[in-house]
């Protein structure tokens, strides 16, 4: 096969955009024959740069939850754009949107928007900062809170003093998170929690209901902040805040990605105790509080609270994960098939440098399934079950030319991660 317009692209993009491409979307760790660019999307359908079609299992990274180009969510886009959208002060559909925000997560009292992750993850530090007056933070290690520099997972660029004041923990240990909150002191402000351990490279864990309830009375104890970073997992798990999974109410919880279906919206919630302190922070954008956005998330919202979309995604999830086990097996392959069925990370077992799930990913995209080999990837209500079928015929393909090709697999030069038992 041959991508005319991909390498185009990528020879042009090299002069012009420092590495021809950064951030989580850049494909240069990932396994060979990936497209760096698309061209189109449409349902749960992706097409590249040469016009390959791709199913696509990535969801842009988690915003597609209803799928590409869903009519009503863009009509509302579309329509508001033309009605009146980067204006100098919000629409009223701001405050119908607070509401609405207000109504579907249990815990929230308030709503603040932004952007990105980052902006909410990055507010909720400030705000709980504000209302403690002191700075310190406990959070898991390896767990992503976005690019700002004190969240920020690399080291160039960022000064030490960006990340003072920090203490870490392991997900799901409560001794170490005790430990986490002890070294902090009395200078707690936030504690820091991921839905469920979602991070790259290892296999998920679900969160333990005991380690969530020490969390909040860790926070209640000390008079900080508990923070849950829904922004991955944000109604994917719920029409909550995922904690309410594990019957914990956090007082701040930050979305993104999904909330509007791809358009750009981010948000804050929180609790009433926490409102003094969001009323003082300096917090602002640009494109804030630009309305087609917003319009689009109620129409997301909406779909929501009305269609079992979340019942279908974990069907469909469950019927992916145990077809691709069945054909794994059957090819002499052991998965480690971990995180909730709707947002799956698929690792091999015995692949220290994962020569295999590099290849296996390999393969899928040429078979015509975008996969990721080491990024829990998501699942959206636009897909059907004939997509499942597509990809689990893919899979079996994949898997018999992964059983061939194994004996003569050389060291995965490319592989960014870990090592791995
Ligand atoms: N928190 C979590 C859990 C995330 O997964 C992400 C994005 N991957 C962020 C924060 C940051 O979001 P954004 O990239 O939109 O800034």
């Amino acid at each position: 096969m041959t991508y005319p317009m991909e390498k185009g692209l990528r020879e042009r993009a090299a002069r012009v955009i420092p590495g021809g491409m950064y951030g989580h979307q850049a494909v240069g760790a990932l396994p060979e024959g990936y497209p760096q660019f698309f061209a189109r999307a449409e349902g749960a359908w992706l097409w590249d740069a040469d016009g390959n079609l791709l199913l696509d299992l990535m969801c842009a990274y988690g915003p597609q939850l209803f799928g590409y180009g869903n009519a009503k969510i863009d009509r509302a886009y579309v329509d508001q754009m033309a009605t009146g959208d980067a204006m100098t002060g919000p629409s009223p559909l701001m405050v119908d949107l607070a509401e609405k925000m207000v109504s579907t997560i249990r815990h929230a009292d308030w709503a603040m928007f932004c952007k990105n992750g980052s902006d909410a993850t990055t507010m909720a530090l400030m705000t709980a900062r504000a209302h403690t007056g002191k700075n310190g933070v406990v959070r898991a290690r390896g767990a992503y809170h976005g690019s700002q520099p004190w969240a920020n997972p690399r080291p160039r660029g960022i000064a030490p003093g960006d990340k003072a004041e920090q203490h870490f923990c392991d997900y799901n240990d409560v001794a170490s998170l005790e430990a986490a909150v002890a070294t902090a002191g009395k200078n707690l402000a936030a504690i820091f929690a991921a839905p469920y351990r979602h991070d790259v490279f290892v296999d998920q864990t679900q969160p333990d209901a005991a380690y969530a309830r020490r969390a909040r009375e860790l926070a209640d104890e000390t008079g900080a902040l508990l923070i849950v970073d829904d922004v991955r997992a944000g109604f994917r798990m719920a029409r909550d805040c995922s904690w309410s999974l594990v019957g914990v109410q956090p007082d701040l919880s930050c979305w993104g990605k999904a909330i509007a279906n791809g358009h750009p919206i981010s948000a804050l919630v929180g609790a009433d105790k926490a409102r003094g302190a969001a009323e003082t922070i300096y917090a602002t954008g640009s494109f804030w509080f630009a309305a087609a956005a917003m319009a689009a998330s109620l129409a997301t919202l909406e779909q929501i609270h009305s269609t079992d979309y979340l019942e279908r995604i974990i069907l469909m999830g469950e019927r992916l994960r145990s077809g691709f086990d069945k054909h794994a097996r059957r090819h002499g392959f052991t998965l480690r098939q971990t995180g909730p069925a709707q947002m799956p990370l698929i690792l091999f077992e015995n692949d220290a440098d994962m020569r295999l799930g590099y290849h296996w990913c390999s393969r899928m995209v040429a078979h015509g399934v975008y996969v990721h080999p080491w990024h829990n990837m998501f699942l959206s209500a636009a897909m059907t079950d004939e997509n499942i079928d597509f990809a689990l015929a893919a899979a079996e393909e994949s898997f018999r030319e992964l059983e061939q090709a194994a004996p003569t697999l050389g060291p995965n030069t490319r592989y960014p991660g870990p090592k791995r038992g």
